[in-house]
């Protein structure tokens, strides 16, 4: 189980498969991406199996154009190991796209919240349900990425590392984290999250460390933390100094 995500200048998704490759010690029984061209849709990937099908189902990452996206891979804790539940996974408007590392303990009450709400789901995990509560709470409040991620956060037990675009935001990855690694690196204007430092060693060595229950809004090249009241913090930038 790994997250990667990156959005700048370059091509993403050659970005995001390389960093996946570094990340699968972790182990992993499918894979995704997620990758965004300015305001375009969001173009989602997946397979199940080893990352060299990801690899074969996007030419290397050159049939997804975009400079900025998310990638994933899953080691199942809720639903099969599956192209369909393999992430990334989208609210069905599109509004909301995210990968998801750790549990989400309470998803079959937040599920059928939701199923009263009118949502409906074509996965069995609960990474899904996430996802379609960060969209309840964007369009229910503030419409506003930091505000919709600290209501789901508020209501989610378990753990997670969350990456996540939203359709009105283009250009930004927002992050929420609890209980799962994640880190966030900066270089020349660009930015990187992934689960452990060895997937973006070769591009920065400037990195952040998130908190628990902290979110962040990554883009133009810089990261702005928060805390679950949405209150922004400072964080030190740390440079690794080891090679992987
Ligand atoms: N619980 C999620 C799922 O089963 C995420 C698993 C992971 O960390 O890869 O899809």
């Amino acid at each position: 189980c790994g997250i990667v995500g990156f959005c700048g200048d370059k091509q993403a998704a050659p970005i995001l498969l390389d960093g996946l490759s570094k990340l699968e010690y972790r182990g992993y029984d499918s894979a995704g991406l997620a990758v965004r061209d300015g305001s375009a849709p969001v173009q989602i990937v997946k397979a199940k199996g080893r990352l060299k099908e990801l690899y074969a189902k996007t030419n290397g990452g050159q049939s997804l154009v975009g400079t900025c996206g998310i990638g994933h891979t899953r080691w199942a804790t809720h639903g099969e190991p599956s192209e369909t539940n393999a992430h990334p996974h989208a609210s069905a408007d599109g509004n909301v796209v995210a990968v998801h590392n750790g549990i989400i303990e309470n998803y079959q009450e937040l599920k059928e919240k939701l199923l009263h709400n009118g949502y409906t789901f074509y996965s069995q995990t609960d990474t899904e349900v996430a996802v379609k509560l960060i969209d309840y709470y964007y369009k229910k409040y503030e419409h506003t990425p930091t505000d919709a991620l600290s209501h789901a956060m508020i209501r989610m037990r378990g753990s997670y590392a969350l990456a996540v675009m939203f359709k009105e935001y283009p250009g930004e990855i927002y992050v929420a984290r609890k209980d799962s690694p994640m880190i966030i690196g900066v270089q020349d204007g660009e930015c990187y999250v992934a689960s452990d430092v060895p997937a973006i060693l070769k591009y920065t060595r400037k990195v952040y460390y998130i908190g628990n229950l902290e979110m962040a809004r990554l883009a133009n090249g810089e990261v702005t933390f928060y805390n679950v009241d949405e209150e922004v913090s400072e964080k030190p930038l740390t440079e690794i100094k080891w090679d992987a």
